[in-house]
């Protein structure tokens, strides 16, 4: 079976930059922990879902995606100061820490703290990846069918799960 829009692909991989650093991995081998995705409803970048399409199970393959295929560029615009009591809800607050935030559209979006300078707290809201080529080695596991429920909320449930729960959904808005 290849993958093609509507179908759930299960994957392994690793993910390097430029300068060779792992940004992630599944690990590979039998103590692989395989992603699964829903192929067609961008749950994964662009530029990856783009150049699995086709491929069926043992297939292997590299590919390198632009910024502007995966998390996009830069935008120091998405950079901005805040001051500290915004984040009453904080124990403490540090550079380099990471918080999801709620932006306009009802959609998550991850935080970094930039900079602490007294009040003031520099915040950068650009993907943590935004800005970097992505360098995947991917191995194709298993490509099968998508159930009507995982059609209709746009992502996969884990044979773990029976259906869709907090656990499996967690950060889904269709579903939560
Ligand atoms: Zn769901």
């Amino acid at each position: 079976m290849n993958i093609t829009k509507d179908r759930v692909v299960s994957i392994t991989y690793t993910l390097t930059n430029d300068q060779n650093q792992v940004l992630d991995s599944t690990g590979d081998g039998p103590a692989a922990e395989p992603f699964l995705y829903l192929h067609g409803h961008q749950n994964i970048v662009p530029g990856l879902e783009r150049a699995l399409e086709g491929k069926t199970a043992g297939d292997s393959f590299k590919i390198s995606v632009s910024a502007a295929d995966a998390y996009g560029e830069r935008n120091e615009k998405l950079i901005t100061t805040v001051p500290l009591d915004r984040f009453s809800g904080a124990d403490k607050v540090e550079e380099g820490m990471q918080f999801h935030a709620e932006t306009a559209e009802g959609e998550l979006q991850m935080i970094t703290v930039t900079k602490v300078d007294g009040k003031n707290v520099t915040i950068d809201a650009n993907h943590p990846m935004a800005g970097q080529n992505l360098n995947f080695a991917v191995s194709v596991v298993d490509v099968r069918e998508a159930n009507e429920e995982e059609l209709q909320h746009g992502h996969v449930h884990s044979h773990s799960h029976e259906g869709c729960d907090e656990g499996d959904c967690a950060d889904c808005h269709d579903c939560g």
